[in-house]
């Protein structure tokens, strides 16, 4: 068996060369074959010299660093673009994801399973942000047609044809943890307990994860868009209502005095609520706008992989990985 190991960095410097040396010596204690492939985000510290040393002293070692920061989901995709063999774990470069964790993950393959994910604790994370992720996923899960679970990211192992089926899916925006959900095939979830970045610091901030999160709800279906439409029946009928009681009061008593302030806070009300189903409409429009430019994912300034493709269409992308392979 012949794992890949896609490891994306940005800005890791401090915790490279130990990330690399845990992971191998892991690797090493459970006795299989390996490829690390790290894909350098575009970071403006000494990564990609490090990954370009570490490639020097370790034949095993592939990188691709991009021309400049183009995300994770970018970085995660060329890394699947780039890894060979039967399975594939994808970690965080920051030793978050501890890697005494990919021989259970091996096993769970081994026994059948497609997908082996594990799903971490919130020990150690802000009250805030464990609050608002349950709220968000209490919220998301009613809208969106893929299970997403609290905790599950994107540290897992995926088969080969797992891997093969998430690179179907060519989309721009990409939101990996619907990805993986919607691909399917036999997964298994295990726990594992939270720990706490060591090196750097997370590039997180509130205003990222927000547009994350809507990412994540706009990225599968339509149902925000029904759900404005339903929203805007609902203003209507409770506006004719409204119309049809004031007409009636009018009729047996006659013309009261008129409401002003009912009036200029109906008006700011109705219109607030025009704004913001316009702006859920304007998403999606963003979004066939981004889809229809058909730009690459990323674009790649140094690699050490034979032949680097930022996105090639599937079938190009399987005949090249299976010519790596016989290579
Ligand atoms: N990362 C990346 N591109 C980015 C941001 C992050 O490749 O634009 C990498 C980062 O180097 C790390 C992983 O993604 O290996 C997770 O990032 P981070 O630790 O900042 O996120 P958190 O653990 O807080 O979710
Ligand atoms: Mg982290």
């Amino acid at each position: 068996m012949l794992i890949s190991l896609v490891v994306p960095c940005f800005n890791e410097e401090e915790i490279l060369t130990r990330f690399h040396e845990r992971v191998t010596d892991e690797m090493a204690r459970l006795g299989h074959e390996f490829r690390l492939v790290y894909v350098d985000d575009g970071s403006a510290d000494r990564t990609l010299a490090i990954l370009q040393e570490l490639a020097d002293a370790d034949p095993r070692t592939r990188y691709v660093s991009f021309s400049r920061n183009f995300g994770k989901e970018a970085a995660m995709l060329a890394g699947l673009q780039h890894a060979e063999g039967d399975a594939v774990v994808i970690m965080d470069a920051d030793l978050q994801h501890p890697p005494e964790l990919v021989g259970r993950m091996l096993q769970e393959h081994a026994a059948g399973y497609d997908q082996v994910i594990a799903r971490r604790t919130r020990t150690g994370d802000r009250v805030t942000r464990t609050v608002t992720a349950r709220a968000y996923y209490w919220l998301v899960n009613r809208l969106v047609d893929v299970e997403l679970v609290d905790g599950v990211g994107d540290f897992r192992l995926l088969s080969r044809r797992t891997v093969d089926a998430v690179l179907e899916l060519t989309e721009y925006n990409r939101f990996s943890k619907g990805l993986f959900a919607w691909v399917g095939f036999r997964t298994t979830t295990f726990g594992y307990e939270n720990a706490v970045r060591e090196e750097g610091r997370s590039a997180w901030t509130f205003g990222k994860l927000l547009n994350y999160g809507l990412d994540g709800l706009l990225s599968f279906n339509n149902k925000p868009l029904r759900a404005a439409l339903y929203l805007g029946m609902l203003l209507m009928s409770v506006a004719l209502a409204y119309a049809a009681w004031i007409v009636g009061v009018a009729l047996v008593r006659g013309v009261d005095t008129p409401g002003y302030v009912t009036l200029i806070v109906v008006v700011t009300a109705l219109a607030g609520v025009q704004m913001v189903m316009l702006g859920v409409v304007g998403e999606y429009v963003g979004r066939i706008y981004y889809e229809v430019k058909r730009r690459p994912h990323f674009l790649v300034k140094a690699t050490n992989v034979v032949r680097a493709t930022s996105s090639p269409t599937p079938s190009a992308s399987a005949r090249e990985r299976r010519e790596l392979v016989r290579r």
